[in-house]
């Protein structure tokens, strides 16, 4: 039942009324140990929202996140630092996290030293071994961010979430700003890494192209709700949101044979402060039908584990 409404004098200057940016608008999900969820949907969608709702970075409006049973909102500040330590976060931009004034050595030990973690010593290998483990060398702590590559600095974001041997990564469009040959080795290390450290991932995308080579199981979002969920298969092979189907034929054929048939959407995104009455998705669905224009569908089950909102799928 996660909703996060910012309230529009928030985002729009000199503007007050009681309208809100409807940002995460009641969004449900388990995640399981080990694997890798995939969140996806158009920028706007609310996919950063609801990440930084996950690890309590913003506050929700209303509902909970339970982590191994525990609800993150009951906590106190104390106890919030320390949970936050099995839950990190890998963001877009690779220089977000990184103070260009900063070493590398630095920035990869600077969570250990906000929880103190370990002597200085006990630090500077740890970072070693952070280098190491994401395909750098020691030579590179003693460095500055401006003298990486993209691709790099994201090694090096990578390391730097998981100086705390977090439970969970948050990996918020991780390779979106990395160049297409970049993107795969970004993914691959991210594979190894999971298995290495028992790690499990949220990974938000734009891009299902992205997403269908880590994901096990995939949420695809629209305007703050989600409106398909299922595991990798039924999402890929056997999509039922009109939306879900839009979104896989965006994605370039493999072959000249490929006879998959698109589906393109009328319009932009609507705006997330009025969103459309009924299903919000009827402005831009190919099927829409008069009842979506007055009710929203719920998310139901279709299969084991597979979950949509739609009328056609009721
Ligand atoms: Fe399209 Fe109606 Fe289904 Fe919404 S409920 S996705 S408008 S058919
Ligand atoms: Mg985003």
């Amino acid at each position: 039942g996660l909703k996060k409404h910012f309230p529009i004098a928030d985002t729009v200057p000199f503007k007050s009324s009681k309208m809100a940016v409807k940002a995460v608008d009641g969004i449900d999900f388990d995640l399981y140990k080990g694997e890798t969820f995939g969140i996806v949907g158009e920028s706007g969608c609310g996919k950063s929202t609801l990440a930084r709702l996950i690890n309590q970075l913003i506050t929700p409006t209303s509902g909970t996140v339970n982590f191994n049973g525990v609800d993150l909102a009951k906590l106190s500040q104390k106890e919030i630092r320390s949970a936050r330590k099995s839950i990190q976060m890998v963001f877009q931009n690779p220089d977000a996290s990184l103070d260009p004034r900063k070493k590398i050595d630095y920035l990869i030990s600077e969570p250990l030293k906000i929880h103190n973690i370990g002597t200085k010593e006990e630090r500077k290998q740890k970072v070693v071994d952070l280098l190491s483990t994401v395909g750098m060398s020691a030579y590179h702590a003693e460095r500055y961010p401006h003298e990486f590559s993209g691709g790099q600095k994201q090694r090096i974001n990578i390391a730097r979430a998981l100086a705390l041997n977090p439970d969970v990564v948050i990996c918020d469009e991780p390779v979106s700003a990395l160049d297409v040959s970049i993107q795969a080795q970004v993914i691959n290390l991210l594979k190894r890494l999971q298995k290495e450290f028992d790690l499990t991932y949220i990974f938000i995308s734009h891009d299902l192209n992205v997403v269908r080579y880590i994901c096990d199981r995939i949420a695809v979002m629209y305007l703050g709700r989600i409106v398909e969920i299922g595991t990798f298969d039924q999402i890929y092979q056997n999509p039922k949101h009109p939306y879900t189907k839009a979104l896989l034929s965006a994605i370039p054929k493999e072959s000249p044979f490929d006879k998959k048939e698109r589906t393109v959407l009328n319009g932009d995104l609507p705006s997330p402060v009025n969103p459309p009455n009924g299903c919000h998705f009827h402005t831009r669905c190919p099927f829409a039908m008069e009842k979506c224009k007055q009710e929203s569908p719920i998310l139901q089950s279709v299969n084991q584990g597979h979950s949509v909102s739609c009328f056609l799928h009721e």
